[in-house]
């Protein structure tokens, strides 16, 4: 991996003739669970490729883990790397953020004031966690019996907090969809009470999930298993029950739902401790582009992965416009995907392989066990072992706890594409 040298790039801004600052191949925005996937698999297929990765954080975070970290059972410094580490060795580093796409000039700007043109672009920053739209949260966030699994400085606190309550209210929130994993919300709530069963205080708690929407998981065939703990943990759930505000001192929280008759009302509960998940945004300089959709996320074909409207472009990760489960799983099969497809293309080939939408919700449902949720497009079940995916499993677990975060760093980042099966077009 190099870094590039910024002091022996041209000025700080297009020369008057519109040049760029920096000419690149093959350009990837953000060094995330997807980025560094796809530079590791297009450097396998061609090693002398020119890949400049731009990213501006010093870290890599293995997102996964968290909910584990929140309900004791792994070790948060376990879930992050430096970001140089993890980089392929033959990509180029520009660390700073993207702040503009202008995808008709091929060009990007950069935080710094640099420009870069590129020949083709790898779209894939993640999404935005919007705290700021639950008023009162920021201010609040990590103090106060107020946590949440979806942050790496607070997942620990989550399971301080786990340990300290004996009795009184626990609220878990979960946010309007999409969010990346899905499941996350309910993970924490379900290692929550295992461990407050197991201590013998679940009887003096009160639980309360309150979700935006009106399931408890997306995919019917996952519900029945849930519900099954949703009751042994004697949790209540409210559903159409949106957290709005936060006051984090007099542990109050307000959620909007509405009526009979539409109208929104909103009410007050008091907690002792309240897992909150916010409301999750494309980052705003692709809302902003002439890349979103109408709902701001980068528009790509859902099969080839390739942008609607812009050959050049492929897209991947949790800033898709694609129906998928946002989750690392989803990340490791559109990898190979936007590799093969990129590289077709780059030769004016036809693209050979299409995504079928796979992503994966290992659900915690207890310490040890985990009910498997593995789906495409449409909901259509898609698992990797021929057992019954909504059964809870010890062997899950271990998968879960054990084999993948070893995969992750040794496999997913490396360009080892296991676990990838994928249908060809055609
Ligand atoms: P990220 O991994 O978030 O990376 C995005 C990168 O882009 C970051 O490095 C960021 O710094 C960079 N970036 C952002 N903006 C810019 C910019 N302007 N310019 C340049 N770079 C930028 N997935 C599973 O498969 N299984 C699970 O059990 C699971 N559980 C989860 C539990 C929690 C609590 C959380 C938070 C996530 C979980 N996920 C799970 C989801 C998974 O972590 C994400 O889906 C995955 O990380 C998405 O990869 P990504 O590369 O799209 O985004």
């Amino acid at each position: 991996m190099t870094t590039l040298n910024q002091n022996a790039t041209a000025s700080g801004t297009e020369d008057a003739r519109g040049r760029p600052d920096i000419t690149a191949d093959v350009v990837v925005i953000g060094g995330g669970s997807a980025g560094i996937g796809v530079v590791a698999s297009l450097l396998k297929r061609a090693p002398d490729l020119q890949i400049t990765l731009i990213e501006p954080n010093d870290q890599h975070y293995y997102q996964p883990a968290w909910t584990l970290v929140g309900g004791g059972a792994y070790d948060a410094r376990k879930t992050v790397r430096p970001m140089s580490h993890v980089i392929p060795r033959g990509a180029t580093w520009i660390k700073a953020a993207v702040v503009e796409v202008l995808p008709n000039g091929k060009r990007l700007k950069l935080s710094n004031g640099k420009s870069v043109a590129y020949r083709n672009l790898i779209v894939c920053p993640g999404l935005r966690l919007a705290w700021e739209k639950i008023e009162g949260l920021e201010q609040t966030l990590g103090k106060n019996g107020v946590t949440s699994n979806y942050r790496y400085d607070l997942c620990a606190y989550t399971w301080q907090l786990v340990q300290g309550l004996r009795k009184g209210k626990a609220l878990f929130s979960q946010p309007g969809m999409p969010i990346k994993c899905a499941g996350a919300p309910q993970k924490a709530l379900y290692l929550s009470c295992d461990h407050w069963q197991k201590s013998g205080v679940l009887q003096n708690m009160q639980v309360e999930f309150n979700l935006a929407g009106a399931a408890l998981f997306g995919v019917p065939a996952f519900v029945p298993p849930l519900m099954k703990y949703i009751e042994k943990y004697q949790a209540q759930l409210v559903f159409g029950s949106n957290l709005v505000k936060v006051d984090g001192p007099s542990r109050t929280a307000w959620f909007e739902s509405k009526d009979e008759h539409g109208a929104v009302i909103r009410q007050a509960k008091t907690f002792d401790m309240l897992h909150v998940v916010p409301a999750q945004v494309a980052p705003d300089f692709i809302r902003t582009s002439l890349l979103a959709d109408a709902a701001g996320w980068c528009e790509v074909d859902p099969g080839t992965l390739q942008h609607s409207r812009y050959p050049d472009v492929f897209a991947l990760g949790d800033v898709c416009s694609t129906s998928n489960a946002k989750t690392a799983a989803a990340a490791r099969k559109q990898i190979v995907v936007v590799a093969e497809n990129l590289m077709a293309a780059r030769d004016n080939q036809p693209m050979p392989l299409r995504y079928d939408g796979y992503g994966s919700c290992p659900l915690t449902v207890e310490k040890g066990k985990v009910v498997l949720a593995e789906f495409g497009y449409g909901g259509k079940l898609l698992p990797t072992f021929p057992l019954d995916a909504t059964v809870a499993r010890k062997s899950a677990w271990f998968l879960k706890a054990r084999f993948l975060p070893w995969f992750y760093w040794n496999g997913m980042l490396k360009g080892r594409e296991w676990l990838t099966k994928l249908s060809k077009v055609g």
